[in-house]
């Protein structure tokens, strides 16, 4: 089996989920199995050739930045949007609410000199072959995601809501049982959990369920007391730039 050709890049994001990659990447013999054409996280220099997989972390705020996506689509066989900033908008796509002005008035001095454009999703400029959820997404996440790469096969993710992973582990429910505001009904799964089985409600960082109820979920946050705007809120943290889109 010949190596793999991969590149890692980086848009507007926090660099949390090349961290994660790094991390698995550097605790396991994956590494050995790839040619890493670009990787700015550890190498400046630029990049050229055809890709076999771009793994591309971030979302896009600037034309620099459509432009260089551009050209990362037009050289690979494989693009794979990694991570909720990639994959939905992430958490800096909630300034897709309000006129780009006007968020950068609300934080800058001179709002005049701010050379962004409306954040957007990947799958909003070109075709994306792989969404990865999760902010980050997770080691068996990534693990899966490279290994199929290797094997040339499709990514089994998992398109199931969090609910399913919080009661195959047996957790207490604690939207139903302890009345707090979780989203795992309308979240992706694939973290295991984690934030039940520490006892706090899910934020909804594995992205929207494709098949998120979203009438009967904002119900259930009304009846606990939440106002509309708060219920909105939660919707659109990890995901502003897909919902704003429906
Ligand atoms: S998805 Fe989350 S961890 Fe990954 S780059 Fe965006 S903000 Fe960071
Ligand atoms: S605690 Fe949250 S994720 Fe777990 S079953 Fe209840 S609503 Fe779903
Ligand atoms: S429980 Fe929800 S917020 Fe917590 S890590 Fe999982 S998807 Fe993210």
């Amino acid at each position: 089996m010949g190596k793999k050709r991969v590149g890692f890049f980086k848009f507007t994001s926090c660099s949390g989920c090349q961290m994660n990659a790094v991390r698995l990447l550097a605790s396991s013999p994956l590494l050995d199995h790839f040619q890493v054409a670009y990787w700015p996280m550890f190498e400046t220099a630029g990049w050229s050739g055809r890709l076999d997989a771009a793994l591309v972390e971030g979302c896009v705020s600037t034309e620099g930045e459509l432009e260089e996506l551009r050209r990362v689509r037009e050289s690979s066989d494989l693009l794979i949007a990694l991570g909720e900033c990639a994959v939905d908008g992430g958490v800096q796509s909630i300034a897709v609410s309000s006129p780009l002005e006007e968020v950068a008035g609300r934080v800058y001095e001179h709002p005049s000199w701010i050379r962004s454009r409306r954040v957007g999703r990947l799958g909003e400029y070109v075709e994306v072959d792989v969404e990865v959820h999760g902010c980050p997404p997770g080691p068996e996440t990534l693990w899966e995601v490279l290994i199929s790469l290797l094997l040339g096969r499709r990514p089994r993710l998992r398109g199931h809501p969090l609910c399913v992973e919080c009661k195959l582990r047996g957790l207490p429910c604690l939207l139903l049982e302890a009345h707090k505001p979780c989203l795992g009904p309308v979240t992706n799964a694939g973290c295991g959990a984690l934030c039940p089985s520490l006892n706090r409600v899910c934020e909804g960082c594995y992205g929207p369920n494709v098949d998120a109820n979203w009438p009967s979920q904002r119900e259930v946050l009304r009846s606990l007391g939440l106002e509309d705007r708060d219920v909105d809120r939660r919707f659109r943290k990890y995901a502003a730039a897909r919902l704003s889109e429906e």
